[in-house]
């Protein structure tokens, strides 16, 4: 039976590992990748001691540090569900090929992280990574010089156009509020971003579109979206969607844990959630802030938090 099992290996993971490796506990990191959504990030320049370094340089260090402890990291894994025997619990994952292995364990850190949320529309499961994408920065750069669309209205789909703005010939952005609605049609998003983004001589806003199909047979070729004042469909031919209408926790297969309702698993300060011996730490939890120094911090908490836990242990 191990003292812990950590579920993700992004920033919130390896810095729970880092924490019970120190203190010689018994553990095991389950991930379905090395880096999650830090590897993502793209230029990083708000880890504190590192004036500038990459979402995947960052992720790679943190790697590199859970080895250094020799912390097994079993890679591959989805985590699928997790059950209670007596007191402790069986962590039930599968590998790609849908071989299902079980882990018997007397606590279990949840670093799970986020994944972007889907249109929905015709078009877009078929294109994705041929124009349709959900990270601008990744994928941004391959569409120098031609027309992109970014489809949200928070800061995700802010930055996206800012960035698409310097690179792209023109940039049009989608909302589905009205020009009259909450900052100007983008309720969401922080001002300073909307102000940037509205100075882009390159950039059209579209108001009141509700994206219908993305186009196309090989790639992007446009995309298709309903006027919400008029109901008239109306289609721009564009190289690229981004789409950045929000993400969702990857909190499925916790169902024994208490969730707010867009997901996120609902922590105390010590990072515990309402089943014992169950901790979770970063973007997965209801924290508002979604950072990479937040998520470590929160590892480290969970992590603290599972060992006091065990101290407390009884068969
Ligand atoms: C484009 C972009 C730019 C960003 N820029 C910055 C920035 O500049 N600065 C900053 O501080 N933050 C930035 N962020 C936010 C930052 O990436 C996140 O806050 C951080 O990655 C959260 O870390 P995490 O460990 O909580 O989860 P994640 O990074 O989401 O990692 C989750 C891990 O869990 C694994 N996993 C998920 N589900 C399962 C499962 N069922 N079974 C097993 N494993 C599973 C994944 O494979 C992954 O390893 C950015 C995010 C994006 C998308």
């Amino acid at each position: 039976m191990y003292d812990l099992v950590i579920i993700g290996h992004a920033a919130a993971g390896p810095a729970a590992a880092i924490y019970a490796a120190r203190r010689n506990l018994n553990l095991v990191i389950l991930t379905k990748d090395v880096g999650g959504e830090v590897a993502l990030s793209g230029e990083v320049e708000n880890w504190p001691s590192v004036i500038h370094t990459t979402g995947i340089e960052l992720a790679n260090a943190f790697h590199e540090h859970t080895k250094s402890y020799n912390v097994p990291i079993e890679q591959g894994l989805e985590v699928t569900g997790i059950q209670q025997e007596k007191n402790h619990h069986i962590v039930i994952a599968k590998d790609f090929a849908g071989n299902e292995k079980k882990y018997e364990t007397k606590s279990v850190v949840i670093a799970t992280g986020i994944h972007p949320r889907k249109l929905g529309v015709p078009g877009e499961d078929k294109l994705k990574g041929r124009g349709v994408t959900s990270c601008t920065v990744c994928d941004g750069p391959l569409f120098k010089n031609k027309i992109t669309a970014t489809v949200g209205a928070g800061n995700s789909a802010l930055e996206s156009v800012l960035m698409m703005g310097g690179i792209a010939q023109k940039v049009y952005l989608l909302t589905k509020y009205d020009q009259s609605d909450l900052n100007g049609g983008f309720p969401r998003g922080e001002n300073i971003l909307i102000d940037k983004a509205k100075k882009l001589q390159n950039l059209e806003i579209i108001y009141n579109a509700d994206t219908i199909e993305i186009l196309g047979d090989n790639a992007v070729s446009g995309l298709k979206y309903r006027d919400l004042k008029t109901g008239e469909e109306k289609h721009i031919e564009v190289s690229a969607a981004m789409i950045h209408i929000g993400m969702i926790p990857n909190s499925d297969f916790a169902t024994r844990l208490t969730k707010n309702n867009n997901k996120e698993i609902e922590i105390d300060m010590l990072c515990r959630t309402n089943v014992p011996g169950i901790f979770a730490a970063g973007d997965v939890t209801n924290i508002p802030y979604k950072q990479i120094s937040i998520s470590v911090g929160m590892g480290a908490t969970a992590a603290l938090s599972a060992i006091d836990y065990l101290n407390h242990w009884q068969e």
